[in-house]
């Protein structure tokens, strides 16, 4: 079955972690052994071929550089040049990572039906890159719409402008802690004058709004001055985790009411709550992939349907197995999740909805206009 991961941070992965990932997840695990640079450093669970093995023929990939002051105590580039010019190596990855046919770029609907069309029919696939298939149809390009994750590196409009040619299609205004144009998870206040203008330059581009990771007033304020369509890429309940990274249901209302799809996260602080970074683990939390249907099905009680719900895994979000459900070795796992769904009754129709079916409609009725 086609799945679609509306949220994963390939380009940090390969840039900042120096993940080859064209190579097998062992390899990477391997290369990997003995540094202690970053929390997952030997137990990442993402890379080409474990998508391709789970049938992820389309994701949302970011960009992602944060901007902040001297002092601050979260990661980040001490001036919002250096954080766009980071976003344009991470793009210059994705850029080589197409001319080698391990992905394309999905951009308009037109490209958006190519890829569904030649995931379900691969080898009668009239896409360029046939033969290459034909011989290995294990191989396929992945699809990946580029995100933005915070907003920082946005200079001017101008930028703006230049990075919705470049293909960018969705931006999270803010990301953790303050942002030059929202406030995000853990920090506090509404848009403000820069922010508002964010989001109407991203209304006139068409552009999709990513709510995840807004605070409680600037989710409010972004909701009252955008008009475009509204997706939150990787997000959870706050009813079930209490933390202000999670939607209260007062929240996921409001983004039913805007034909928002949510897609489910599977970093296990977010699925299980009084998580402690670097103590609890998914066995000793008990946190699998009923835990992520936990979420899911929360939402869709919440709705009455399943037509909000996706798939935003971010298992490459700087954690690895240490952090995900103590079932998902890789996010080949990602296949499993329908069937954890059936198991809790949900209709076949319904699986394929939450799989892919409704970031796929969600998709066309964004770009209805944009063929
Ligand atoms: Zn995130």
């Amino acid at each position: 079955m086609l799945i679609v991961d509306a949220h994963l941070d390939l380009a940090m992965n390969a840039i900042e972690w120096n993940r080859d990932l064209t190579r097998p997840i062992e390899e990477i695990r391997a290369h990997e052994a003995g540094l202690t640079d970053k929390p997952d450093r030997g137990r990442g669970t993402v890379s080409f071929p474990e998508m391709r093995s789970g049938g992820i023929g389309l994701c949302v990939a970011t960009q992602i550089a944060r901007y902040v002051a001297p002092g601050s105590q979260l990661p980040g580039w001490h001036s919002p040049e250096q954080a766009w010019a980071m976003t344009q190596a991470q793009r210059a990855w994705y850029r080589a990572m197409e001319e080698r046919g391990e992905l394309v770029q999905i951009r308009d609907r037109a490209g958006l039906d190519r890829q569904v069309s030649s995931f379900q029919s691969p080898v009668s696939s009239s896409r360029s890159n046939r033969e290459s298939r034909t011989a290995n149809p294990n191989r396929f390009p992945i699809g990946y719409i580029l995100s933005l994750e915070g907003a920082d590196s946005i200079l001017t409009p101008a930028h703006l402008e230049r990075a919705y040619a470049d293909g960018l299609r969705a931006i999270g205004p803010a990301h953790y802690g303050p942002g030059r144009y929202a406030q995000g998870t853990n920090a506090s206040g509404d848009l403000g004058t820069v922010g508002r203008e964010l989001l109407r330059e991203m209304d006139r581009l068409g552009m999709i709004l990513d709510v995840t990771h807004l605070c409680d007033e600037s989710l409010g304020d972004a909701l009252d001055h955008f008009s475009g369509p509204i997706w939150a890429s990787h997000s959870n309940c706050r009813a079930l985790v209490p933390h202000n990274r999670q939607f209260s249901d007062d929240q996921i209302r409001e983004l039913i009411q805007r034909d928002a799809v949510i897609g489910a996260a599977f970093d296990a602080w977010m699925l299980a709550p009084g998580w402690v970074r670097g103590e609890t683990t998914p066995q000793s939390a008990g946190v699998t992939l009923d835990t992520v249907v936990d979420h899911i099905d929360h939402i869709c009680q919440i709705a009455g349907n399943a037509r909000h719900c996706g798939i935003g895994s971010d298992l490459d979000g700087a954690f690895g197995r240490e952090q995900c459900p103590a079932d998902v070795h890789t996010i080949a796992d990602l296949a499993r999740l329908p069937s954890v769904l059936a198991k809790r009754g949900y209709q076949e129709s319904d699986l394929n909805q939450i799989a892919h079916g409704n970031f796929l409609r969600f998709l066309r009725g964004a770009w209805a206009s944009y063929t």
